[in-house]
């Protein structure tokens, strides 16, 4: 196949996420007849400096959340503006689109409209190479290092209908030999803990990201459950670690924090002793935006706190933005990031705040979103990047398992 990268033409499609709302998928030809195709997923607990996730707000169709005047936009605005811009050269790329939206949050023409740019044109450009997409977005950089999965195995928060105010319970197969061997040990151990559940009486159905969403007395009873299920499918809590995602910042309010489902108002402090004492019952090596995306004095206090033996994950806190990352390194803010390509916009800005952390000693994790669709960009990325972690809910539902599986054929593949 000819390497004439060059933008040929575009496609753009509405299309139905995980969670039956609209999302945005666009097809990228090149001159040289490569072809790459990606698609963006949306969040539920969204943090407020995220890009902006553009909607028709056409009340008739989808109650406002359709795409179609995006795709519609894509094809006629940004299409125009990028037609012969290499898919090679994919800093000018995103320039491009950063320049053609003109708004510092990518409020002119979204940020799903420009991601979903961005990255076919880096799968057209990886095709154009005839590279797999995990070595064409790292070459050589940090491609044979393996995340670790983190699993989402019981839901609460917004992504559930139960009663537990904690968005994510998950486990982390740290001592897996293999990331094949990781995603067997948690699929083993999500199977056990839907035995378990059965056994009490207690229901199966699962949340947004495929773990279960049980009614639960408290977070200690699901600690204790997800405790139980490693130790029965024959594992123990020293090589596969439990880690929370709090989502914090759906809790907060002017003067402090209030837990919806179980009506309970706490202060900043009140969490973060919370935190530190279920740090100390339970094998719990990772939190989440333990606090809110506005408590940076929280943030700071937890840090100092926690930060040397618990990873401190800054999700909403960040928003995958190398700006409010090098903020909170400047005034010791958490250890780690969560980075999820679409808070922030374009591939070139996701790979600057990989960048920025891996050099400020935070812990990086690539991560999916609750409305997902089937694309596994974020497992190459992550093994392109030489992420530890690749959190991509559990290990069932097939825009879960399509990450996981996607990782496990790029390890065969080394
Ligand atoms: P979201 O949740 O995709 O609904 O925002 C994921 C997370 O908070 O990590
Ligand atoms: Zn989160």
């Amino acid at each position: 196949m000819s390497v004439n990268k060059k933008i040929a033409s575009l496609k753009a499609f509405e299309i139905l996420d995980s969670g039956g709302k609209p999302t945005v998928s666009v097809q990228i030809t090149l001159e040289g007849g490569a072809v790459g195709c990606a698609a963006v997923p949306g969040g539920a607990s969204t943090g407020k400096r995220e890009a902006y996730e553009r909607r028709d707000g056409d009340e008739s169709r989808y109650f406002g959340k359709g795409t179609k005047g995006v795709c519609r936009d894509i094809e006629e605005k940004i299409f125009p503006g990028i037609r012969g811009v290499s898919a090679g050269a994919q800093r000018l790329l995103d320039e491009r689109l950063i320049a053609l939206d003109g708004t510092p949050g990518k409020e002119k023409l979204g940020a799903n409209a420009l991601l979903a740019v961005s990255l076919a044109a880096a799968r057209a450009g990886a095709n154009a190479y005839g590279l797999p997409l995990y070595r064409y977005l790292g070459g050589l950089y940090g491609a044979d290092v393996r995340p670790i999965p983190m699993m989402n195995i019981l839901n609460g928060g917004c992504h559930a209908g139960n009663n537990i105010d904690i968005q994510e319970f998950m486990i982390a197969p740290v001592g897996a030999e293999s990331f094949s061997e990781a995603v067997r040990m948690g699929a083993e151990i999500y199977h056990t803990l839907r035995e378990l559940l059965l056994r009490r009486g207690l229901s199966v159905s699962v949340g947004a990201e495929g773990g279960f969403a049980p009614d639960l007395q408290n977070d200690e009873d699901a600690l204790d459950f997800l405790t139980e299920a490693i130790e029965r499918a024959g594992y123990d809590t020293g090589n596969v670690k439990i880690a929370l995602d709090a989502a914090a910042s759906e809790w907060a309010r002017e003067d402090g924090y209030f837990l919806p489902k179980r009506a309970i108002s706490q202060s900043s402090g009140d969490l973060i002793r919370k935190f530190d004492s279920l740090c100390g019952a339970y094998p719990i090596f990772s939190i989440e935006d333990p606090l809110g995306e506005d408590d940076a004095q929280g943030w700071k206090e937890i840090t100092s706190l926690m930060g040397s033996r618990v990873m401190l994950v800054g999700d909403d806190l960040f928003v995958t933005d190398q700006n409010l990352l090098a903020r909170g390194v400047k005034d010791g803010l958490a250890n780690a990031i969560l980075i999820k390509p679409n808070q922030i916009g374009t591939l070139t800005q996701t790979l600057e705040a990989v960048r920025l952390a891996q050099r400020s000693g935070y812990r990086v994790i690539l991560s999916h979103r609750s409305g997902e669709t089937c694309d596994s960009f974020i497992s190459d990325l992550a093994v392109a990047v030489g992420a530890q972690y690749l959190k991509a809910g559990a290990p069932a539902r097939g825009e879960r398992v399509a990450k996981y599986n996607r990782l496990m054929m790029i390890e065969r593949s080394f």
